[in-house]
C-alpha cells in the first residue's frame, strides 16, 4: 500500500509590480487636465511616445507615490483611467 499523497506543490507567485492606476493611454488626447489635477505630481504626458490618437498620451511616473485619490480620472474628459485601490499592507508614501 502506497502512502496517501499530499496536496500538490504549489511554486510560490513571482512578485509583480503593482500601480494603482490602470490607463487606457490609446484614448487619450493629451489635453493636460489630469497632469493639473494630479496633488502628487505623478502624472506627465509621455513626449517619448505617440498614440494610435496622435497625442503624447499621459503616463503614470511612480505607482508608489499615487494615492487612489482618483481626481485624475474625475477630470479626464476620456475615461481613460481606471483607480484601483491599494492593496492590504501597501505602503504609501
Ligand atoms: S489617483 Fe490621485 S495621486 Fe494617483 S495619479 Fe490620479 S490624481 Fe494623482
Ligand atoms: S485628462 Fe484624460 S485625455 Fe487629458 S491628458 Fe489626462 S488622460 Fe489624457
Amino acid at each position: 500500500m502506497t502512502p496517501a499523497a499530499g496536496p500538490p506543490a504549489v511554486a510560490p507567485l513571482a512578485p509583480r509590480s503593482w500601480s494603482p492606476l490602470i490607463i487606457a493611454s490609446e484614448y487619450c488626447k493629451g489635453c493636460d487636465l489630469c497632469v493639473a489635477a494630479c496633488p502628487k505630481g505623478v502624472l506627465v504626458l509621455d513626449g517619448t511616445a505617440v498614440n494610435r490618437l496622435g497625442y503624447h498620451p499621459v503616463r503614470l511616473t511612480d505607482p508608489a507615490g499615487c494615492t487612489s485619490c482618483a481626481f485624475c480620472a474625475r477630470v479626464c474628459p476620456d475615461a481613460v483611467f481606471i483607480v484601483l485601490a491599494a492593496p492590504k499592507g501597501a505602503l504609501r508614501r
